[in-house]
């Protein structure tokens, strides 16, 4: 059976926003995200990172740099109980200055490359899965990945729901913080459950 996922955005949905940190010790993890995690471990669902920007290519971080800052996020909702399944993010800036990270690629949200790619390496149902995130750019991700777009009004969340409407777009859901908006998926996967489509 196919598993069922939450994607998660980074700077302003797990933690406070800080899309330029260079080390861990930058970020700083809402206290509700790992109960938020720890919910969606226990409700089944994959806990799936993934982070609207990349900062490769516009300053000193490394690929290795920003690998070692996601191991030990995870490692951090480990020490909590909770657990991060996978982190999947984009590499690329259409304007770096490192060749290496140059492209316009199918994987920068909103377009749904790293959904994409998570589903077949690791047999997720999108269509059965969720997106939560603080900006259009992660709502608009979870529609085009046909999942349910929660909009969280932590980070950005508050400008972003004001473009949305603008736009005519509603979140699925719209939560104070991460953790209510986890609490939101969950009553749907109950309802799910006992009221199959
Ligand atoms: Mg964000
Ligand atoms: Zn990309």
């Amino acid at each position: 059976m196919k598993k069922r996922a939450v994607f998660l955005d980074r700077d302003g949905t797990l933690n406070a926003d800080s899309p330029y940190a260079s080390r861990y010790e930058q970020i700083a993890v809402y206290p509700e995200s790992y109960e938020a995690a720890k919910k969606s471990n226990r409700a089944g669902l994959l806990a799936v990172v993934s982070p609207t920007q990349s900062p490769l290519g516009r300053g000193p971080l490394t690929e290795d740099g920003l690998n070692d800052i996601h191991d030990r996020l995870r490692a951090s909702f480990a020490d909590h109980g909770a657990r991060l399944d996978a982190v999947y993010f984009c590499p690329h800036y259409s304007q770096s200055t490192d060749p290496r990270y140059r492209a316009e690629c199918d994987c920068r949200k909103p377009n749904p490359g790293l959904a994409l790619r998570a589903a077949a390496e690791l047999g997720i149902e999108l269509r059965q899965s969720y997106m939560i995130g603080d900006k259009t750019e992660d709502i608009l991700f979870g529609m085009n990945i046909r999942a349910e777009p929660v909009l969280v009004l932590t980070g950005s969340g508050r400008e972003s729901l004001t473009k949305l409407r603008e736009q005519g777009i509603e979140p699925a859901f719209v939560a104070e913080t991460i953790l209510e908006a986890a609490d939101w998926v969950l009553d749907r996967e109950r309802r799910k459950a006992h009221d199959p489509l």
